[in-house]
């Protein structure tokens, strides 16, 4: 996946990531020594395209929070690269990395512990275009007004704290607050699944317009498929570090290939009582990204596991158009 300029469907492609590596020390003893490495991103090589959104769904632990954070170089890789618009972003210093950061912008699962809960959400909105040094105090204040209507919230919400608002209208101020750089790329990480669903719906049609309006391009991250499934064109399904399954939505969706994938999917509920789904139930936990297990990660907890799958690991392949997965089964 080395393209920069066109793609199948004719879109340029936004960002690039090949080969990212994220392990985090564990240090302990008296001299503070690493004693190991928590493998939480593994090798994993994708791309997106211009307006684009991928789904990124796993088990909590799996990697994807780092991933996204590692894509932003909020955090500092371990090995690979990430290109945006063709520029290297692990490249980049001072005044080149903080104007990339304008284009790259993140929205959090709990807005709350990222608002400032003295700082009236005007303010809060428009504290990026300080950081940037972007307009005056007024055309500041235009903008937080602006992109708080854009979000679905009022003009005097302005001048409120975010202890006076619900999850719900805290997120939307999460995104306008991310929205105000006008990025082009924004990692979503889990933004709605604190919410009630009815409010959840919501805010994905909010996310879906403004996806539109300004030509944004999403990574949104979820923890089951339910939540990514009507946003996302492709999804990635990762596991404890790795990608397992990557295809666009329709595709996923009817034809699950790796069997963590079609455990994923069928906990999905039916909307008909009628219909039933057999429930997959995966024996065990996650295991830990410290020691994963040989060969294929998943080996221990799959269902139609065989002898190879823990002697050899298998890679990422394209199995049908577009539609890549990791699995001996499958091969
Ligand atoms: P969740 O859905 O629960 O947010 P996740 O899939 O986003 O999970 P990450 O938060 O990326 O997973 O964590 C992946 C692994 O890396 C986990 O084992 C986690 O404990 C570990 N990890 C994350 N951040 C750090 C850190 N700063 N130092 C050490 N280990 C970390």
């Amino acid at each position: 996946m080395t393209e920069h300029a066109s793609s199948a469907n004719g879109k340029r492609t936004l960002i690039e990531v090949e080969n990212l590596v994220k392990y985090f020390p564990v240090k302990g003893g008296v001299f503070h020594r690493v004693l190991a490495w928590v493998r939480a991103v593994d090798g994993v090589t994708f791309s997106i395209k211009e307006g684009e959104t991928m789904g990124l769904v796993g088990e909590s632990g799996c990697g994807k929070t780092t991933l996204g954070r590692t894509m932003l170089y909020l955090i500092e890789p371990t090995a690979g690269t990430v290109h945006f618009q063709g520029t290297d972003v692990f490249g980049l210093r001072g005044k080149e990395r903080k104007e990339m950061r304008r284009n790259m912008q993140i929205i959090f699962q709990d807005p709350f512990s990222s608002l400032d809960p003295r700082m009236p959400i005007g303010k809060s909105i428009t504290e990026g275009l300080r950081i940037h040094g972007i307009g005056n105090a007024q055309e500041q204040a235009d903008i937080a007004v602006d992109m708080l209507r854009k979000v679905g919230l009022d003009d005097y919400h302005a001048k409120r704290y975010p202890h006076e608002f619900s999850g719900g209208q805290r997120q939307r101020i999460g995104i306008a607050r991310a929205l105000a750089l006008r990025p082009k790329f924004i990692v979503a990480d889990e933004p709605v699944s604190a919410l009630d669903v009815s409010i959840q719906s919501q805010v994905l049609n909010i996310l879906r317009a403004l996806q539109s309006e300004f030509n944004l391009t999403y990574l949104f991250i979820a923890h089951n498929m339910s939540v990514v499934e009507h946003i996302s064109d492709r999804v990635a399904v990762m596991y404890l570090g790795k990608f397992v399954e990557l295809a666009p939505r329709g595709e996923i969706y009817s034809n699950p290939l790796h069997p963590y994938t079609q455990a994923l999917m069928s906990a999905i509920p039916i909307p008909d009582p009628k219909i039933r789904r057999k429930r997959i139930i995966l024996p065990g936990d996650v295991p830990s990204p410290l020691n994963p297990p040989s060969g294929c990660r998943f080996h221990p907890r799959c269902p139609v596991v065989m002898d190879h799958c823990s002697a050899q690991e298998p890679e990422l392949k394209e199995v049908t158009p577009e539609h890549f997965t990791a699995c001996w089964r499958v091969e």
